[in-house]
């Protein structure tokens, strides 16, 4: 199976799980795979479908995927077709000739064809080697993506009783994954599940104040790159893809608003790498498979963290350090309970409260976001730092307090006075007020409510003045974290004193937190991070690269990705291969694009190697 790897697909190594699972499928076992967007689910299926002598069909709800997928595939030598709506009967009968003269290894298609008696008695005429269905999680009206074309897929095991069967999706609950098995009747398949942690996306939440100018900076960074900004409504996107585009950002709108047609143009400006930047509302994602997003933010939080974990989840699926930025404000949750208060049933209405509640802890929490994020999804994360997120890279710098990067600043500081400030305020307050009454208390307001209420001549009005409202609301954040705070649940939480929290009232213990200009810091240790994750290559030749598999894949008419990836083109542009023995090696170069690119790539690279007087890198043989 690993020289089929090499050979089709020019990968040296299996990612987690694949290879047990290729070897579980090629015996002819039934499976159900569980594994995170990115996480390299297709290959579960194409491997197989190698090995195996007839055909393997492949059921996809996505007709925009198919045509990606098997251009992808037959760059690498693999002869796969797909069939769905968007062909013509003609083209349909000739792919149907092709199958039945043993021609297509891979025959990926839509799930509505399961309707049709024609296709049925197609399937008949053939030697189906192994099912797959992708995103499996369509087929269960507990899913977020329900499609009734997938109930057609129940009858695969009566009509298929001894072709083995793999079903696969980046997101079931245990509901959904009965509902998808008992469907499917893959009561004897063996179940795997991969982890969800990604450890090549970074992830951070960033105060939204001076959310445009935050964003521009973070922007200068990804010139090049594959971006996607998430935003809360139609207009939002607009507004801001208009605003980056007069910034001269290559920046386009995608929202369901827009006709088809508008679409899925936006779409392949996005796919040819032609516009770099999508500012969409969740509307997009599912259509695309690009797989060198390096940058996804959250311009407004999500409304769930299943969502949010979809999204973040688009961004490095090539395995390249990525970023994931979330801009958080208490003030946008406003913005999705407007919506949630429109919810008739109270039930789902007291569910989707929760579950944004849910993001809002994710977005407040001073430990570990992948830790929490992981365990809301069911799975332990075992480090205690897990390097990838702005909390356990904030606790690595803070806990020594030195950085060699930053000159050994300490980002600590000491929050004990305000901290005691707050929480006497609200006990004056009898812990009977909100956290911005008691913040502007604390600063002295000079407002009716207060006024009225007499709260103007308590000892702690006015107590604070060298704190922003901004700043006491993150002391406080770090006060509910540690409890010493609590809040309230419902419409209008109130903060009361916990026991702890008198504890330390009365005490006098210092209280470290991270200082509250971290935001910055945070952000440029994690682009060294980043940068360190990659490997170091010749800039100007990636570039040149770039163009290069820019006009090949023009001229083949299919996206760039298609041609090599981006980790193929790093490996050149640091190894500079100089034959084509040596450019058999780079990840990602397998036979077919061998023999189709090898020669083009190895003269830009040997050109380029000998103008600038370069000395090449031994590329390490793998095993
Ligand atoms: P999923 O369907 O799980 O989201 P894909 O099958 O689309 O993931 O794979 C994501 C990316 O990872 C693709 O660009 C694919 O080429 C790449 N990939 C998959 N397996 C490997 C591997 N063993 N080595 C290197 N890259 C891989
Ligand atoms: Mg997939
Ligand atoms: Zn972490």
């Amino acid at each position: 199976m690993k020289a089929l790897l090499k050979q089709y697909f020019g990968y040296d190594e299996f990612r987690p799980l694949q290879e047990e699972i290729v070897n579980h499928v090629v015996k002819g076992n039934d499976c159900f795979v569980l594994m995170p967007t990115g996480g390299g689910k297709s290959l579960c299926y194409q491997l197989p479908a190698l090995k195996l002598d007839g055909v393997t069909l492949v059921v996809s709800p996505l007709i925009a995927l198919m045509k990606d997928q098997v251009d992808a595939l037959k760059t690498c030598g693999v002869n796969a077709e797909f069939i769905n709506s968007s062909l013509s009967p003609k083209q349909i009968a000739e792919i149907y000739g092709r199958t039945k003269r043993n021609l297509v290894k891979i025959l990926y298609v839509a799930p509505e064809r399961f309707a049709s008696e024609s296709f049925k008695s197609f399937l008949k005429d053939l030697k189906i080697s192994l099912i797959a269905v992708d995103e499996a999680h369509c087929i269960s009206e507990w899913g977020h993506d329900f499609r009734p074309d997938y109930r057609h897929l129940s009858l695969l095991k009566e009509l298929f009783p001894a072709t083995p069967l793999i079903a696969l999706t980046a997101t079931a609950t245990n509901k959904v994954r009965d509902d998808i098995i008992g469907q499917l009747q893959l009561d004897k398949a063996r179940i795997f599940i991969s982890s969800f942690n990604r450890k090549n996306l970074h992830i951070r939440v960033i105060e939204k104040k001076q959310a445009f100018q935050k964003l521009l900076n973070l922007l200068q960074k990804y010139r090049r790159d594959p971006v996607i900004i998430y935003c809360y409504s139609r207009k939002e996107t607009e507004e801001i893809a208009g605003e980056l585009r007069s910034h001269r950002f290559k920046a386009k709108a995608y929202h369901a608003g827009l006709s088809a047609k508008d679409r899925s143009a936006t779409q392949e400006l996005f796919i040819k790498d032609e516009a770099n930047i999508i500012v969409a509302t969740i509307a997009f994602g599912m259509g695309i498979d690009k797989p060198d997003v390096r940058l996804v933010v959250h311009y407004t939080y999500p409304k769930t963290l299943e969502g949010y974990y979809q999204e973040i989840g688009r961004a490095g699926r090539d395995g390249l350090p990525s970023e994931c930025v979330l801009f958080y404000t208490y003030a946008d949750t406003r913005k999705h309970e407007y919506f949630i208060d429109q919810i008739k049933d109270d039930q789902s209405r007291e569910r989707s409260r929760e579950k944004l509640r849910d993001v809002m802890n994710f977005a407040q929490l001073s430990t570990c976001r992948k830790k929490y994020l992981l365990k809301y999804f069911g799975e332990e994360l075992k480090e205690d730092n897990c390097g990838g997120c702005d909390i356990c890279v904030a606790k690595k710098v803070f806990a020594g307090g030195q950085t060699p990067e930053y000159g050994g600043t300490s980002l600590k500081f000491d929050a004990a006075i305000p901290a005691r400030k707050i929480i006497a305020a609200t006990v004056l307050l009898e812990n009977r007020f909100g956290k911005n009454y008691v913040i502007e208390v604390l600063l002295g307001k000079k407002i009716k409510k207060i006024s009225g209420y007499g709260h103007d001549r308590l000892p702690v009005f006015g107590i604070v003045s060298d704190l922003s409202a901004d700043e006491l609301s993150q002391v406080i954040n770090h006060l509910i974290n540690l409890d010493y705070l609590s809040k309230s649940e419902g419409r209008y939480p109130v903060l009361s004193a916990t026991k702890k929290g008198m504890v330390f009232l009365q005490g006098n213990e210092g209280l470290e937190m991270p200082k509250l200009d971290a935001e910055e810091k945070i952000s440029q240790i994690i682009e060294v991070k980043i940068k360190k994750g990659g490997l170091t290559y010749n800039q100007e030749l990636f570039d040149g690269l770039r163009v290069l598999r820019k006009e090949l894949a023009d001229k083949a008419n299919v996206p760039p990705f298609v041609i090599f990836s981006n980790v193929s083109l790093q490996e050149m542009a640091h190894y500079f291969p100089g034959s084509e023995k040596d450019f058999a090696r780079i990840n990602g170069v397998g036979a077919m694009k061998l023999k189709q690119f090898g020669k083009i790539f190895l003269k830009v690279i040997n050109g380029f190697v000998k103008e600038n007087n370069l000395s090449r890198i031994e590329i390490p043989v793998k095993k």
